[in-house]
């Protein structure tokens, strides 16, 4: 990869100024990072203010946005190399704010699947969480020198679960010292945040909550199934993801649900309106962030009507992921059915979009998260763009539905700063697209090339990445 860039940079001053401008963005040379990359006459999507700025270039300059503004006036080397951008429309990088880079063992050839999927996907950051800290650490630090293309990485490195653990890659936890414990050493080892899983003890929970404090790390995760909703959001818990908490808490039978028997049956049969307003002002006070998952939500709940051999990016995972992990999940997600039929499960989506809906207008921040790959056919990178258009299913406009992976996952991440909009100054994570995502928001799927850190792939090196990534799938039969 570093050998190629370096002979593109020789060649970048006569390769760019002619091949460049004669294709547009079908050009698969790429620009070094150390060089400038101009983008002219180009529609950027302002995604805080839902505006369209027509017409306008935006000069890279190593890893940063050097300037955006008007093409006509715009100023910058003759022999930069450039794309005319005339008839694209320009977005920040997109995030996805729910995965699992490396889960113990289940997905094997992550690093040569997952990374580059999401790259050519659009997604040049990832909330990791649950993960083998020290190989995504190793990752991150890869991916920084360049040696491996991967997005940004926030990692929780281990979940942690009760102690009997569901998962890999997974601290089991029994009583509060262990939450406590499990807090300094996550901390110290470098984790960015800490993982809450199902089935922490309810004192433990707390005591994780607390220590957390303590240390000046934020959890966030699962609403532990022993705790509500909303005294999970008044201990500060920072983002609630599945939904998890929000039903139960919407349910006048929510103290029985602490002890279990949770059904999407129960849940639609026993919902209370003016409790789930309650429970979203609640959740709006504190800024409780919402990462629903809804594709899986969807995918989970539809899974034994879903004939996932018509499912044309299957070529792009390895068989032991299908066969084996998926497999796996697949069985106990239809033991955990129970009573509830397929036209129950069906209702229980639609409300889960009544809901989100609901939250939204109460104030409550949403993230566009996935759950990939432990959602059974849940893709790295492709299902993102279906999560996007979930939010729209619920209500969103495409602008709001486009802000839950970029806007709002830069001001989740502290990191407004440097990424989420594009604007000057700002680190140069971006999409270009052949269509307007403000007008159909499945339009943030017709990409034309994808900008990681600064540097460049057009459409074609793109196509060369997902071959690459069809091909590791296939080895690793
Ligand atoms: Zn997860």
């Amino acid at each position: 990869m570093r050998a190629m860039r370096l002979e593109n940079r020789v060649r970048t001053a006569f390769f760019f100024t002619s091949l460049f401008f004669s294709a547009g963005v079908g050009i698969a040379q790429k620009p070094s990072p150390n060089d400038l990359v101009v983008i002219t006459n180009v529609s950027v999507v302002d995604v805080r203010s839902g505006a369209l700025l027509a017409d306008q270039t935006v000069i890279l300059e190593r890893n940063r946005i050097a300037s955006v503004g008007p093409s006509k006036s715009a100023k910058y080397p003759r022999n930069a190399p450039s794309v005319n951008g005339h008839g694209y429309f320009l977005i920040p990088g997109l995030w996805d704010m729910h995965v699992h880079l490396v889960f113990g063992e289940w997905f094997p050839g992550a690093q040569e699947i997952t990374l580059p999927l999401l790259i050519a996907n659009g997604v040049t950051g990832v909330r990791d969480m649950g993960s083998e800290l020290q190989t995504v650490q190793d990752w991150r630090n890869e991916i920084e020198a360049g040696r491996l293309l991967g997005p940004r990485i926030f990692t929780s490195g281990p979940m942690l679960d009760g102690p009997k653990p569901r998962f890999p890659s997974s601290i089991a936890i029994t009583t509060p010292e262990d939450g406590r414990r499990a807090v300094d050493q996550l901390k110290l080892r470098g984790a960015d945040f800490i993982k809450l899983q199902s089935l922490i003890p309810r004192e433990a929970v707390f005591a994780i909550a607390d220590e957390a404090k303590k240390q000046e790390i934020a959890f966030a995760g699962h609403v532990p199934d022993s705790v509500r909703a909303s005294e999970m959001s008044e201990a500060g818990m920072k983002s609630f993801e599945h939904l998890i908490g929000v039903f139960e808490g919407s349910s006048p039978n929510e103290d029985e649900f602490l002890k279990g028997g949770k059904t999407a049956g129960r849940f639609l049969a026993t919902y209370d309106p003016a409790r789930a307003a309650s429970l979203a002002a609640l959740l709006a006070k504190n800024q409780t962030w919402q990462c629903p998952t809804l594709v899986w939500e969807r995918g989970g709940n539809l899974i034994d009507v879903t004939d996932f051999e018509k499912d044309g990016r299957a070529k792009y995972v390895p068989a032991s992921w299908k066969n084996k992990t998926w497999k796996r999940f697949t069985d106990e997600i239809l033991q955990g059915y129970g009573a509830d039929d397929i036209s129950v499960r069906k209702k229980f989506i639609e409300k889960e979009l009544e809901v989100v809906q609901l939250l939204h207008k109460a104030g409550v921040p949403f993230l566009a998260g996935t759950d990939t790959p432990p959602g059974v056919y849940v893709f790295p990178g492709f299902s993102l763009h279906e999560e996007l258009q979930r939010f729209v299913a619920a209500g969103f406009t495409p602008l709001e539905a486009l802000q839950t992976a970029t806007l709002n996952a830069a001001r989740f991440e502290s990191m407004e700063e440097q990424l989420g909009t594009i604007e000057k100054g700002k680190l140069a994570d971006l999409v270009l697209l052949r269509a307007n995502p403000l007008e159909d928001i499945s339009n943030t799927q017709k990409i034309a090339a994808v900008i990681v850190n600064g540097h460049y792939y057009s459409g074609k090196d793109l196509e060369k990445m997902l071959a690459g990534v069809e091909g590791s799938a296939r080895r690793a039969n």
